[in-house]
């Protein structure tokens, strides 16, 4: 592309840098902030400085929260005891889509992959054996996607967790998820985190 202007070239080359976004649509992109008002463009530059600067992520699951300890964490009507272990905030969005889910969560940051070298320590995996291993709990939901990352995650986890003598279970992975939690209608992952079962059943084959 042949630019008339380096500030339009740059900004085209920052927003061709988000995913799914190619040249073209970055220049549609550009050109459309380039016709708003002035005020309306610093707030948008404004939103996503903030983000990055003041976001914090939950001291107890690791969610992205405004505060020190999120929503959920804190909200006195979830049960503490019920620990759902996902990926990263979408997954939380898409399990707290379904209202069937009243416990708290676990985010793990990513999932275990030595192809990309995440290992566990890459994750929040200690914290929540700390959590296990210091707060009452009664059961831990393995809700993780039906990969090759999520099968590894989930029996790293189960081998760190078995001791504990506590439920552990993993939400149905028959259940055609496209892969990721985020992408599961409602009411199919809503049913299958009701109707979880224990992790060692999974094992057995
Ligand atoms: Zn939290």
């Amino acid at each position: 592309m042949n630019f008339s202007s380096k500030l339009l070239e740059d900004a085209v080359n920052e927003f061709s840098k988000l995913p799914g976004v190619g040249q073209k649509t970055a220049l549609r992109l550009v050109l459309h902030l380039l016709n708003k008002e002035q005020e309306e463009v610093d707030h948008f530059g404004n939103v996503l400085i903030r983000l990055r600067k003041e976001i914090k992520h939950c001291s107890v699951c690791h969610n992205i929260s405004d505060q020190h300890t999120c929503n959920i964490c804190t909200a006195g009507k979830r049960e503490k005891e019920l620990i759902c272990v996902v990926e990263d905030t979408r997954d939380v969005m898409a399990v707290e889509n379904t209202g069937q889910y009243f416990g708290v969560y676990h985010v793990l940051g990513g999932l275990i992959s030595p192809m990309d070298g995440i290992g566990p320590s890459d994750l929040f995996i200690d914290s929540l054996v700390q959590r296990v291993a210091t707060t009452p709990v009664k059961e831990v939901i393995l809700a993780l996607s039906a990969t090759m990352e999520g099968d590894t995650t989930l029996f790293y986890l189960y081998k760190r967790l078995k001791d504990f003598q506590i439920p552990i279970t993993t939400i149905a992975r028959g259940i055609a998820f496209g892969g990721e939690l985020e992408y599961a209608d409602e009411i199919t992952l809503g049913r299958s985190i009701v109707t979880r079962v224990p992790y060692q059943n999974s094992l057995i084959k």
